[in-house]
């Protein structure tokens, strides 16, 4: 029998497509890399009855990145990252080992169905699927096809049946296209933020952002918002006049005003035309209009539009609500979400849609009434051909989907109702007066027909009091006129919502990309979401995009950003050349880039107003091991240490606290140590400032603390503190923290794993020996006479912190035994796993003392 490879997205849709494909008859098992799951039925494809092996990815399976020695910042010139550099394609995530487990399942099979979603990122995953099984599938006859590509919107029985009924081929134009975005992301903005973080970081001391980072779409949406920022700042408020006049007839409440002039912005001209007014009493109405007018039913909804709502109605961010989005998309509660389409094809049930939701009280009434009276046509609107619509596909309730996942959907299902209702009805009465020689008027509006804002009730018709009933010559009298002054307000910061409008309307950015940009011009600090989700730039936000306007304002505004979308949709149209647009668009940033390198110091200068040199910020902390004077620790991020008289910066650990360690010094170097810690309930260790940005053996890396430093005679080392393999991750080795007491810990130098141990212990040493059983250090532990938890009022115990008896109860192990297989009895066999034969389990250090101390001497 034949077998055919189906391959999804994410693991949830395989399940779900394989269920409806199967009519749930399938078995599942797990896959090699744990995340993936195979679904396995029998069924007929092509007319024979073949094997289904229905898995997936998790989402891309390759990132793109420069091949090794062009990651280094500090040996590689930004410069050479546009053509120079290569670039590979890496395993997005090598946990999961996609490619391995691709292979495993794909070897023997005869055909492949791509499940992927249906976008062009989707269109790019089939390719990096087919990349990674082509050369393990078994070779069918020359002539006979074996790829296909499945398109469906919707996870639902018909949806899915159609696709797998019209089985089409990859796009590899569309792959294409995706392919040079990713690239031309990579090369621009790699080059652009590595130098300018290079530069600025180096020069000052208080800009708070880890990454001053530049990405050719992130900085116009950046652009947008400082924009917006220097409108606030430049506004003069100026002042101005209106007449505003009260009046009434008989018992009528009071009708307030407006004046037909509106605002006249001189005084004296105010003045003169209030004292016009005031000459009568009287208010004589000249003409009475009614119309009635129609609030449109909006258009069927598509990605932006339900970004825009969910940041300004539902308070979410826009990346948010796309993750909320996409699970009610793999869940098949709601059609694919992300489209540009808000126009439904002519085929689309949209009855049968409609009647799903029958049964939910909040819009039962509404939905029958409209089955019986029939739908209404939804609007014509722009059709982008990717997908229908964003349309609920199945009926959900509120405990079902959780709260942020039912007030979107909620909002998803009253969108498609409207669509399918009546427009909203109103009339408009607007009554003209004449005070005097000046107009004024007032108009209200009276509901006719709610329509569609039944189900979109924030969309209504506000109910005002009724207008008085009046004609032509009647009479009111003026209770009251005056002459108010005002001043014209400046505009607000921009708000989610209309900086998504923005986006789309200068063409940057896709509806996948647009929550993405957002996101990351929050997450590195230019700018802040305030109250009523308004995007307020900071300092260096600001700054920023100032400088860049300074040095060529292309590289700010949307204009280049927008003709290369252009450009990467004719790539995947097929009407442009994949290479062409790449070499052109690189070749433009290129210029850019060395412009930008040469008139860096026009920024500079922009930079020096705002932010302090390094020299001068930070607070004394410990001492450099070259001059012996105090070095400064700068706590904006990253957290460094600056020596001035060395003129030296120094990285440490991030997101922690550190203060000094003890006074103590690195016995290599001379550096006072400090301590980084990253909170009460977590780790801390000490760390050498110098060895941390130098690493003074071959097998250390860059950002090691003493946790990790395998120096051989050092008292703060891993040598002299490790005591056994960590408990959760293969190649970590739990540390004691030496100031722990009394609370006594041990923390793995590679994963997040704290153990507690030995409360109220007065001391906690690492001893010479090690544990028969596990290999693991002992540990000397001495408590007070009083409070000793010890059996027979003992005071001081040696022991193996896995496996002794007496330690048993005062060691938090949570998942010890998964390693140290003799820890708490059960019958484990004596000798461990034989994971790693010296001392302290498998440490990474030098074989032995007199290798170490030989690489220390080199
Ligand atoms: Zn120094
Ligand atoms: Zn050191
Ligand atoms: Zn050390
Ligand atoms: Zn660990
Ligand atoms: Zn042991």
């Amino acid at each position: 029998m034949r077998t055919v490879l189906m391959v999804a997205e994410k693991p949830s849709l395989a399940l779900s497509i394989a269920k409806i494909l199967s009519k749930g008859n399938c078995t599942s098992r797990k896959g090699l890399n744990g995340a993936c799951s195979v679904h396995e039925y029998t069924s007929s494809f092509q007319g024979q009855t073949v094997r289904f092996k229905m898995t997936s990815v998790c989402g891309h399976v390759m990132s793109l990145d420069f091949i090794g020695k062009y990651n280094n910042w500090d040996k590689v010139d930004p410069a050479e990252l546009f053509s120079k550099a290569p670039t590979e394609k890496k395993e997005a995530n090598p946990k999961l080992n996609m490619v391995k487990f691709l292979q495993v399942e794909a070897r023997g099979c005869d055909y492949v169905v791509l499940w992927l979603d249906c976008d062009k990122e989707g269109e790019n995953i089939c390719f990096e699927v087919l990349d990674a099984i082509q050369s393990v599938m078994n070779k069918g006859s020359v002539r006979e096809q074996s790829i296909y590509r499945a398109k469906f919107s919707s996870i639902t029985e018909t949806d899915i049946w159609n696709a797998m009924n019209r089985l089409g081929v990859p796009n590899h134009n569309e792959a294409l296209s995706v392919d040079a975005r990713q690239e031309l992301d990579l090369r621009i903005g790699c080059a652009f933020t590595r130098f300018q973080t290079k530069y600025f970081q180096g020069k000052y001391g208080n800009l708070d952002s880890s990454l001053i980072s530049f990405g050719p779409c992130q900085t116009p949406t950046l652009g947008f918002c400082v924009e917006r920022h220097d409108k606030i700042q430049s506004f003069k408020p100026e002042t101005y006049w209106v007449l505003q006049a009260k009046v009434f007839k008989g018992k009528d409440s009071q009708l307030t005003l407006d004046w037909n002039r509106v605002r006249v912005f001189d005084r004296e001209v105010g003045q003169m035309f209030i004292n016009l007014a005031k000459t009568s009493r009287e208010a004589k109405v000249d003409t009475v209009i009614k119309k009635e007018k129609t609030k449109q039913r909006p258009h069927a909804l598509n990605t932006v539009e339900m970004l825009r709502v969910a940041s300004s109605a539902l308070g979410m961010g826009p990346q948010h609500a796309m993750q909320i989005a996409e699970r009610l998309y793999t869940q098949g509660y709601i059609s694919y979400p992300r489209t540009e389409t808000t126009h439904y094809p002519e085929n689309f049930d949209l009855k049968e849609t409609l009647k799903q939701h029958t049964n939910n009280p909040i819009w039962e009434e509404e939905v029958k009434a409209l089955l019986s009276t029939g739908l209404n046509r939804p609007r014509k609107g722009t059709d982008a051909g990717d997908h229908p619509p964003i349309t609920p596909m199945r009926a959900a309730s509120e405990g079902e989907l959780g709260s942020d996942g039912w007030r979107l959907y909620e909002y998803i299902t009253r969108h498609f109702i409207a669509t399918v209702s009546q427009d909203c009805k109103y009339l408009q009465t607007t009554i003209d007066f004449n005070i005097g020689t000046e107009a004024f008027s007032c108009s209200g509006k009276t509901l006719i027909s709610p329509g569609y804002t039944v189900v979109m009730p924030w969309q209504g018709i506000p109910l005002e009091e009724a207008m008085p009933a009046c004609e032509r010559g009647d009479t009111f009298t003026v209770d009251e006129i005056k002459l108010l002054e005002k001043q014209t307000s400046p505009p607000d910061y921009l708000t989610e919502a209309e900086l998504i409008t923005l986006m789309e309307k200068h063409g940057i950015g896709t509806d996948a990309s647009i929550p993405v940009h957002i996101n990351n011009i929050c997450q590195r600090n230019y700018v802040t979401v305030e109250n009523g989700r308004k995007l307020k730039p900071t300092n260096l936000g600001i700054v920023l995009v100032h400088g860049y306007y300074k040095t060529d304002a292309e590289l700010v505004l949307p204009t280049i950003r927008s003709a290369v979308e252009k450009q990467l949709n004719l790539i995947a149209l097929g009407k442009a050349n994949y290479q062409q647009v790449l070499q052109h668009t690189l070749d433009i940033f290129k210029r850019k880039f060395h412009y930008f390198v040469d008139s860096i110091t026009s920024m500079d200068e922009l930079m020096e107003v705002s932010f302090s040199p390094i020299a001068a910020t930070g607070k004394p902390l410990s001492r450099c091991g070259k001059c012996h004077r105090f070095m400064k620790y700068i706590q904006a991020k990253p957290s460094r240490l600056h020596c001035s008289h060395c003129d030296e910066t120094y990285s440490l650990s991030q997101n922690g606290a550190i203060k000094l360690y003890k006074e103590l010094r690195c016995p290599l170097d001379d550096f006072e140590l400090v301590l980084w810690t990253s909170g009460a309930r977590g780790k801390s260790y000490p760390l050498c400032p110098y060895c941390f940005s130098n690493p003074p053996f071959r097998d250390m890396k860059k950002g090691m603390g003493c946790n990790e430093c395998t120096h051989p005679s050092c008292q703060h080392s891993l040598n002299s503190l490790g005591i056994g393999q960590c408990v959760e991750c293969d190649s970590g080795v739990l540390v004691l923290d030496p100031i722990s007491g009394p609370k006594w810990r041990m923390a793995c130098n590679k994963c997040n794993v704290v153990v507690h141990f030995f409360e109220h212990a007065h001391r906690v040493q690492v001893a010479q020996e090690s544990c028969d059983a596990c290999d693991a250090s002992l540990v000397a532990v001495d408590f007070n006479k009083t409070r000793t938890p010890l059996p027979a009022g003992e005071t001081q115990h040696t022991g193996c912190v896995f496996c002794d008896l007496v330690f048993q109860d005062l060691v938090e192990l949570k998942h010890a035994t998964m390693r140290h297989s003799i820890h708490r009895g059960g019958g484990a066999r004596r000798g461990g796993r034989g994971r790693g034969r010296g001392r302290r389990g498998n440490l990474k250090k030098p074989k032995d003392k007199m290798a170490a101390l030989a690489a220390y001497f080199v």
